[in-house]
């Protein structure tokens, strides 16, 4: 079967090529458009058809850099099908460096949209009806929200067959399975046919190197699994199905000092965090509720009584295999960045120390 050129708000992609646009999405104040840039990688061969989209919440730019590298790395002549890439589908927010809307609104909570709804409810029209429907399978890369950060995680419903082999393929190591907020862009998807997932990693506002690699790597292991592009694989260290996590919550006002972090292997009991308050010597231990693998964390040490301090997934009898796994991925990713920095050092024209 011979490609077809692909054809985007009007704008027409021949089969090899690419192309960036820019989808006016709403209007400013003073009346000027506002848009969302994308690129278009139209590949040589028919294939499946794939977005990849992030920063719909405007202050999580992991993904915005993911998806700025997937544009260099994918050759649209070596490709089999058809990658949307919208780097920012939150433009708005983007300027403000803010997670909403200027109104105070969510994006991601109101798709597929309306086109006579409030500013949050027509953009995702927009984009819902130009962009997403073209596709047959969708990623939406996300950090932590402000003030927390996260283990790289993919969020799935995975009661859907196609997005269950999205997720699979995608290779994190940990898949939470829930159907998420029902006018989320994946729910939505989801429920248009097109399976998709979430990638959640680290935290806003931050260029986060390993986060970014893993993000990439990825959609390349997506790319390669529905034999879209010749992409290197990455295998997962483990991999653990998740549907029941605990909350943990400051039992009091005041400011933590914390000894954990996202990756942690916890058991009951342990430590997670000192809460002091600011007179006197009055500070007490949060301990683990339970055995299990920390996932996400408060980064900003102050909190009322019931913020939430650390988010741990139960394991049970996997925790074991799951600790010694992170151990031999930390000894690996430690060597590499011996590596990168010895190579930072000769680059920097500086003789490497002997160990
Ligand atoms: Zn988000």
């Amino acid at each position: 079967m011979r490609q077809r050129a692909f054809t985007l708000d009007g704008t027409t992609v021949e089969p090899g090529h690419r192309k960036e646009m820019k989808l006016p999405v709403s209007e400013s104040y003073t009346a000027a458009p506002v848009h969302a840039p994308l690129t278009v990688l139209h590949g040589a061969r028919p294939g499946p058809r794939l977005f990849v989209t992030a920063a719909v919440h405007g202050d999580e730019l992991n993904g915005v850099e993911v998806v700025r590298r997937l544009s260099l790395a994918i050759v649209p002549e070596r490709l089999a099908g058809t990658v949307i890439l919208v780097p920012v589908l939150n433009p708005f927010g983007m300027f403000a460096l803010s997670r909403y809307l200027p109104d105070g609104t969510d994006l991601n909570r109101y798709f597929p949209g309306s086109p006579d709804g409030n500013v949050a409810a027509q953009m995702a029209h927009a984009l819902f009806t130009k962009v997403l429907t073209l596709c047959d399978y969708g990623i939406d890369l996300h950090t932590a929200t402000r003030g927390r950060t996260n283990l790289p995680h993919v969020r799935a419903d995975l009661s859907d067959p196609g997005t269950a082999r999205l997720a699979r393929a995608f290779g994190a190591e940990v898949v939470f399975d829930f159907p998420g907020h029902e006018k989320s862009l994946r729910a939505a998807a989801v429920r248009h046919g097109i399976p998709t997932i979430v990638f959640e990693a680290g935290e806003s506002l931050k260029f986060q190197r390993k986060y970014v690699q893993r993000g990439v790597r990825g959609v390349q292991n997506v790319l390669r699994a529905f034999d879209m592009y010749d992409a290197p694989r990455r295998r997962p260290a483990f991999r653990v199905r998740v549907r029941h996590s605990v909350w943990v919550r400051a039992p009091r006002g005041g400011i933590l000092m914390m000894h954990c972090r996202p990756g942690a292997v916890v058991r009951r009991g342990d430590n997670l965090a000192t809460s002091t308050r600011p007179f006197g010597r009055d500070v007490s231990a949060i301990p683990a509720p339970c055995d299990g693998l920390v996932v996400s964390t408060t980064n900003i040490p102050m909190v009322h009584p019931g913020t939430a301090v650390c988010h741990i997934v139960r394991l049970g009898r996997r925790l074991a295999a799951v600790e010694a796994a992170l151990a031999v991925a930390r000894a690996r990713a430690d060597r590499r960045d011996a590596d990168r920095r010895d190579a930072d050092r000769r680059d920097a024209g500086n003789p490497v120390p002997r160990s």
